[in-house]
């Protein structure tokens, strides 16, 4: 049976035996007919099966040799390509006279196929770079391969403890900042109390508290109870030296923030040297930085001319009415 694209094609038939079967004029009718409806590059090489052939379709058109480019024949000894499918003259390939023999028997069968020499190169080639993309491929998957093992293995594990560290730390510096506020928050800093000149601790701290006494009455602010006090960092040598600022617990945020209120009076109080004492809230080192940090800022706002700037949580914000 002769299956279109499937058989192998040889020629070179004698033209004699070829011209003989022209003769059947009613046959050849019926071939090109057939022909026509099903223009099958396929032709049988058998040699009588291809003299009908060719007897019947006449020269093909497309037949010229893709090497010399000369129109194949029907007696010339032609092979077909089983890649490009151009004719290609044994001559012209140097197929072997048994290569082109054994092909010509053998026209049907799949598992045969003919090459040309330039699609044989084209075919190297091919392998050739098949060959380099596989070992492309290979090298990549190993790459691949690597980095999901670190992913998996060995990086999550290490960020995850850096984070850990992290988170824990900060979580504790927040804790402990946190309970040290409250520690500070019935607390205040006095600056600008004298000191008592006085030999034991307990005389000193009696003349601290008659001092802080008068202080409370001066600013109105009697029912505030003062539970501890204590003067910050070490005793000065020199008894002439500014005095150390003077802590202040008092019983609780109520009395504080009152007594800051009062102390805003101070600084008009000339009489009696008060206009030199002023007291703040008790800040932690934290608290106190970010205060430095804002104050900075209202101190250039301002000189750039902002006006109703206040301190609000450590923040510079414009006053409203
Ligand atoms: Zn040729
Ligand atoms: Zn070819």
């Amino acid at each position: 049976m002769e299956t279109a694209g499937h058989s192998r094609r040889t020629r070179g038939q004698a033209r004699e035996t070829h011209i003989d079967v022209l003769g059947d004029l009613e046959d050849k009718k019926k071939k090109i007919k057939k022909s026509d409806k099903q223009p099958s590059p396929c032709k049988q090489s058998i040699p009588e099966a291809a003299q009908e052939k060719e007897a019947a379709a006449g020269p093909d058109t497309h037949d010229s040799c893709g090497d010399c480019h000369k129109k194949v024949q029907p007696n010339h000894r032609a092979i077909k390509c089983d890649h490009c499918w151009l004719w290609h003259h044994t001559s012209c390939e140097k197929v072997s006279e048994e290569v082109y023999v054994f092909f010509s028997q053998h026209e049907d069968e799949e598992s045969l196929h003919w090459f040309c020499k330039k699609c044989s190169i084209l075919f190297k080639r091919i392998g050739s770079t098949v060959q380099r993309l596989e070992e492309a491929h290979r090298r990549l998957e190993e790459k691949v391969d690597s980095i999901a093992d670190r992913l998996n293995n060995t990086t999550p594990t290490e960020v995850q403890e850096q984070i850990t560290t992290v988170l824990s730390d900060k979580i504790r510096e927040d804790k402990e900042e946190m309970e040290e506020q409250s520690r500070r928050k019935t607390s205040i800093i006095v600056h600008g109390l004298e000191e008592s000149s006085a030999e034991e601790p307990s005389e000193r701290l009696e003349d601290d508290s008659c001092q802080v006494a008068t202080l409370l009455n001066e600013l109105k602010c009697d029912n505030v109870n003062v539970d501890k006090l204590v003067r910050l960092g070490r005793k000065p040598e020199d008894t002439n030296s500014k005095p150390r600022p003077l802590k202040l617990v008092l019983q609780n945020e109520d009395q504080k923030t009152k007594l800051l209120k009062e102390a805003k009076n101070l600084k008009e109080k000339k009489e009696g040297g008060w206009d030199k004492v002023f007291m703040h809230q008790d800040l932690t080192p934290k608290q106190r930085e970010l205060r430095k940090v804002a104050v900075a800022e209202l101190k250039d706002r301002m000189a750039r001319g902002e006006r109703n700037l206040i301190i609000v949580n450590n923040k510079v914000i414009t006053k409203r009415y």
